[in-house]
Order: structure tokens, then C-alpha cells, then sequence
């Protein structure tokens, strides 16, 4: 297969072109290095089965040649990132979803939509299932990511429907793991950065609030047999094994030995206080489920981490 690759120098989407290529097929990747990182695609440039596109999907985009899949991964995906760039969050899940339809239509490709458990919001139930409608404050700091991703499936749903594109959403749920960028501020990222510099670890609010997290790996497996093997309906693909962050923060000062402190920091607003997937669904029509222990992913991501250290990347934000 040919597939297009949006959001190709983020975290998944860098980690999904390498799934796709070990795979034998060819990735074209497209960034437009919002939040992407050229070095998360560098060990891929020179490789004949992979081309890169610098656009932004937000705006027409021409892609030259036959497509057999086109998978949407391109946006802010942490709070403080969408938090930065608002318009852009919403933009790249409307107008950017409207365009990879567009484009998976003429080309006669199938349609694959990176959506998220943040359609879920703050949930009033527990484990979320795809069933779900969700809890969502429209007009709260998250809702620009929250309703562009709603915005987005809901596309996804009317080219399937309308127009017959054969579709996937696959809503994911917090993933970790290398290539994730280090200054990024999601929780996994800012804990494990902030042990090895030995500054203060900063748990929002009392850490009681939970996530379910989900490495690398096993998520892109997820994703790549719900491209190849599944159907239009929406799918969690994410790790069930439930942790406070406050467990989270405790296990990364174990693995890393670090003297850092842990301190408390004011909760984002709308900040869910549960999160985790029912994965029966993946289960049944993929015979998929999440093999790595939060111990062992982290310690992997440890070891990415502290391969980084004295690189601009893990300077404090601006
Ligand atoms: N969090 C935290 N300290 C941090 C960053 C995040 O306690 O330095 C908390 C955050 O308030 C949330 C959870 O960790 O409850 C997960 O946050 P993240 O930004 O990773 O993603 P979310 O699941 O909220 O989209």
C-alpha cells in the first residue's frame, strides 16, 4: 500500500510511518512542524519508501499519485500545546480532517481518524465505552480540541455515510513513550524530565485524578490492525490498567532515583478526574490488547529521555 501519513513528525504519527515501512509498504508523511520534530523522521529521510511533505493539512493539499490510506494524525495533542496554538487545534481537526476526506475521495482511499478519549470529556461513566456520548464543556480552554476532534468524527461519519469512503476512528487514550517531545507538558513527559533535571515534580491539584496509560508500541499496533481489520465504528485503543497520578509520579521518582521533590500545582480547568477504556470492542474484532507494563514502558521512556539530556530540547518552555 501507498498511505499518506498526516502529523508524520509527531510522536504516533513518526512511530506509525516506521510500523507502516517495517511493514513493506510506502509512507508518504506530511508536517508542518507545529508541535512535529524533524528528528522524530530524520533516520527515515534517504529511504526509498518514504517521501516527506512539508504542508500544513489545514490549508488545499495536492498529493501527487495513487493512495491507498490516508491516516490523520497531525495536530496538538497536549493540553498546554492546544492551549498555545487554539485556532490551529481547531482548524487542523476541521478544516484538516474536511481536506485528508477530501483527498481520500478522489483518491479512492480509505479514511483513517486519529480522534481521542477527550471526546469523552470529564466522564460521567466508568470505563468509557465507545457507546458513550461524553461530558464536554464546549467553550471551556479544551474545548478546542475536545469539539474539533467531535467535529472531526462527525465529518468522518457523513464521507462514510454520503459518499461510501470506507473509514476508521480509533480514539486514543494517553499514550507514552520515545519520541514524545520532552517539553510537551503532558503528565508522563514533565514527570520523568522534571526527575532527571532534579526539578520539583508537579502533580495538578491532589493527584487523585486517574489515566490509563498506554505505551508506544501497543498503541500503534492497535492502530495498524484497526487500519488494516476493522470497521467505521469508532474504537478505544489504549491501555485499561488505571493509575492516580500521584502512583504515576511515585513510580517515576523509584525508577529514576531521583532527589526531586514532589510539589503541588493548581488542577487545569475542566481537567477530567477519570479516565479509562473499556477495550472489548479491540478485543473481539482485532484480538488486540496492550502487552507492556507501565514499569517497563517507563523505564524505556527514561532511557529516551535521558539520551536527550543537554539537547535544546529539553530546555524549559519559553
Ligand atoms: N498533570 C500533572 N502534572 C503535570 C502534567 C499533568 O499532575 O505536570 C496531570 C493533569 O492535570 C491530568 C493528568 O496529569 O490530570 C494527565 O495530563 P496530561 O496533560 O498528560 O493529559 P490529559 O490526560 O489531561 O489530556
Amino acid at each position: 500500500m501507498r498511505v499518506l501519513i498526516t502529523g508524520a513528525a509527531g510522536f504516533l504519527g513518526s512511530n506509525l510511518a516506521d510500523r507502516f515501512l517495517a511493514s513493506g509498504h510506502t509512507v508518504v508523511g506530511l508536517d508542518n512542524f507545529i508541535t512535529g520534530n524533524p528528528d522524530n523522521i530524520a533516520h527515515l529521510m534517504g529511504n526509498p519508501s518514504f517521501e516527506f511533505l512539508r504542508h500544513n493539512i489545514s490549508t488545499y493539499t495536492y498529493v501527487a499519485g495513487p493512495l491507498d490510506g490516508i491516516l490523520h494524525f497531525a495536530s496538538p495533542a497536549s493540553p498546554v500545546d492546544y492551549l498555545e496554538h487554539p485556532i490551529a487545534t481547531l482548524k487542523v481537526g476541521a478544516l484538516g480532517t474536511h481536506n485528508a476526506l477530501g483527498l481520500a475521495k478522489a483518491k479512492g482511499a480509505r479514511f483513517f481518524l486519529a480522534s481521542t478519549s477527550e471526546v469523552y470529556g470529564d466522564p460521567l461513566v466508568h470505563p468509557q465505552r465507545e457507546t458513550y456520548w461524553g461530558n464536554v464543556n464546549p467553550i471551556g480552554p479544551r474545548g478546542v480540541y475536545d469539539e474539533a476532534k467531535r467535529f472531526a468524527e462527525a465529518m468522518t461519519m457523513a464521507y462514510h455515510r454520503y459518499h461510501g469512503v470506507d473509514t476508521r476512528i480509533v480514539r486514543i487514550f494517553n499514550t507514552y513513550g520515545p519520541r514524545m517531545r520532552p517539553r510537551d507538558g503532558r503528565v508522563v513527559s514533565n514527570f520523568i524530565v522534571q526527575a532527571l533535571n532534579g526539578e520539583p515534580i508537579t502533580i495538578y491539584g491532589d493527584g487523585s485524578q486517574t489515566r490509563s496509560f498506554c505505551f508506544v508500541d501497543d498503541e500503534v499496533e492497535g492502530i495498524y490492525r484497526l487500519f488494516m481489520n476493522g470497521d467505521a465504528q469508532p474504537t478505544n485503543i489504549g491501555n485499561p490498567t488505571e493509575y492516580t497520578v500521584r502512583q504515576l509520579a511515585e513510580l517515576i521518582v523509584e525508577l529514576t532515583g531521583t532527589a526531586s521533590p514532589i510539589i503541588r500545582k493548581e488542577l487545569p480547568e475542566d481537567d477530567p478526574k477519570v479516565r479509562k477504556p473499556d477495550i472489548t470492542r479491540a478485543r473481539e474484532i482485532l484480538g488486540w490488547e496492550p502487552k507492556v507494563p507501565l514499569r517497563e514502558g517507563v523505564t524505556r521512556t527514561i532511557d529516551y529521555f535521558r539520551s536527550l539530556m543537554g539537547t535544546p530540547l529539553m530546555k524549559p518552555r519559553a
